[in-house]
């Protein structure tokens, strides 16, 4: 019987393992600077979290979590996203509270049932942030600056930050009604060009927004359907406007999307997306359907989340990253030279000729490694002197120990640079001393 990994789930190893550490090392060096504290989150939750926070009708909770019975009967879901369950983790844990700024990040697995694609898996990672206690435009700022400052250590330069606002439970229902109606006079016969598709129809009724970012409907509707930005109230678009500015005084670019909603209930005011934008086209015009696979990072304000989920009343703000797409957002070029610099800690491989040898080398390789040395050897398996050459060749061994019965003698041991061939003889009292002055 051979087996294979579940569907849009895969391995990790090799190049994209040192990537991906490489991409969560950055990622905690510069949180840690902006003095964001880790939290890590179970993998699965009650369903209701997700229900009652990401909404009923969203793509995510209608079609895509993973949902399972306990042994109790509990009603659980592997999580299909970040926010939920952080908020969850702070009122529980007490580490958020009125007027108290708190900020975390999380690093982790996240699964959805969704058809897998390129940069688009089952199981998923998210690096995301969340920055609690703060109403103020310059929170969001903060959050969106926060993913520049990360792409910009990535060596990532082209990309789109695109913003949107959606308002807040003051004024949103004023343009739901408005675009219900609108969507509700749509002629629905079947040949209609201006059809909806069954989910927007369905949609119309409890989730009117959703159709703005239908993948099937958008193109049709966009230009003629009212718009957010004509009802969002006074303060609603003060907020806004005070973060365009921020961005603008600090030299972030940006471009409103109009028709961006995000496929999540939670959010109010600010949203956005960062997506890549190939040199020379009109991104910037021509709009990008929403959660389409361009989309590698997002986030927005939460402010009514907490106390929806019990706690105090107290806004947030804050985003995540696909690992998977940003991976494929990044230069190759520029990651393997990261990587190489990384990996100044070089290999250094243990030869040894016959069973005294083999023995005494254990002990070595046991102390080298103690000592901080990354060490493999050929004593494992009786092999030729030949064959471990070979060997340390192919795991491009910066340095060879060759120790026989001789050198044992002797108490050294026979050290080779494997790019100028050169060697020559250390004692072995003080190897790891005597080999560090190398
Ligand atoms: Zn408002
Ligand atoms: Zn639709």
């Amino acid at each position: 019987m051979v087996y294979s990994a579940p569907r849009g789930t895969k391995d990790i190893f090799g190049e994209e393992a040192k990537i991906r550490h490489f991409l969560d090392t950055k990622a905690r060096e510069i949180f840690a600077r902006w003095n964001y504290q880790e939290i890590s989150t179970p993998i699965f939750e009650e369903v209701n979290l997700f229900t009652r926070s990401v909404g009923e009708t969203t793509d995510i909770v209608e079609k895509e979590m993973y949902v399972f019975k306990d042994k109790r009967e509990r009603l659980l879901a592997l999580r299909p996203e970040g926010t939920a369950p952080v908020v969850r983790a702070a009122i529980e844990n007490a580490l958020i509270s009125p007027g108290k700024i708190s900020k975390f990040f999380y690093s982790g697995p996240f699964y959805r049932y969704e058809r897998p694609q390129a940069g688009r898996q089952r199981e998923f990672y998210q690096i995301g942030v969340e920055f609690f206690g703060s109403v103020s435009p310059y929170a969001d700022f903060e959050v969106l600056s926060l993913a520049v400052e990360y792409f910009h250590n990535l060596g990532l330069k082209e990309y789109n930050l695109f913003l949107n606002n959606l308002g807040c439970p003051n004024c949103r229902p004023e343009y739901r009604k408005a675009l219900k109606d609108y969507l509700v006079q749509l002629p629905h016969s079947p040949t209609a060009t201006s059809q909806l598709c069954a989910d927007c129809q369905r949609r119309i009724e409890k989730n009117p927004l959703r159709v703005l970012d239908c993948k099937i409907d958008s193109k049709n509707i966009h230009g003629r359907i009212p718009l957010i930005k004509d009802y969002v109230c006074e303060s609603c678009n003060k907020h806004f406007q005070e973060l365009l500015a921020l961005l603008t005084e600090n030299k972030i670019s940006y471009q409103i999307d109009p028709y961006l909603v995000r496929g999540i209930d939670y959010y109010t005011r600010t949203i956005f997306e960062f997506k890549n934008s190939v040199p020379g086209s009109n991104a910037g015009l021509e709009r990008f359907s929403s959660g389409s696979q361009d989309t590698f990072a997002a986030g927005g304000r939460y402010d009514n989340l907490v106390k929806e989920l019990g706690g105090e009343d107290i806004p947030a703000v804050g985003w995540a990253i696909g690992v998977e797409r940003l991976i494929k957002q990044l230069s190759k070029e520029f990651i393997s030279q990261e990587l190489r610099a990384k990996s100044q800690e070089q290999l250094i491989y243990l030869a040894t000729i016959g069973e005294k040898a083999r023995k005494e080398g254990l002990k070595i390789v046991q102390t080298l490694r103690g000592a901080g040395f990354t060490v493999e050897t050929g004593l494992y398996e009786e092999k030729s002197l030949k064959a471990q050459m070979r060997e340390a060749d192919g795991l491009k061994a910066k340095y060879v120990l060759i120790l026989g019965e001789d050198e044992l003698n002797r108490k050294v041991t026979t050290l080779r640079d494997m790019q100028t061939k050169e060697q020559k003889e250390i004692k072995l009292d003080n190897l790891p001393s005597e080999l560090k002055k190398i």
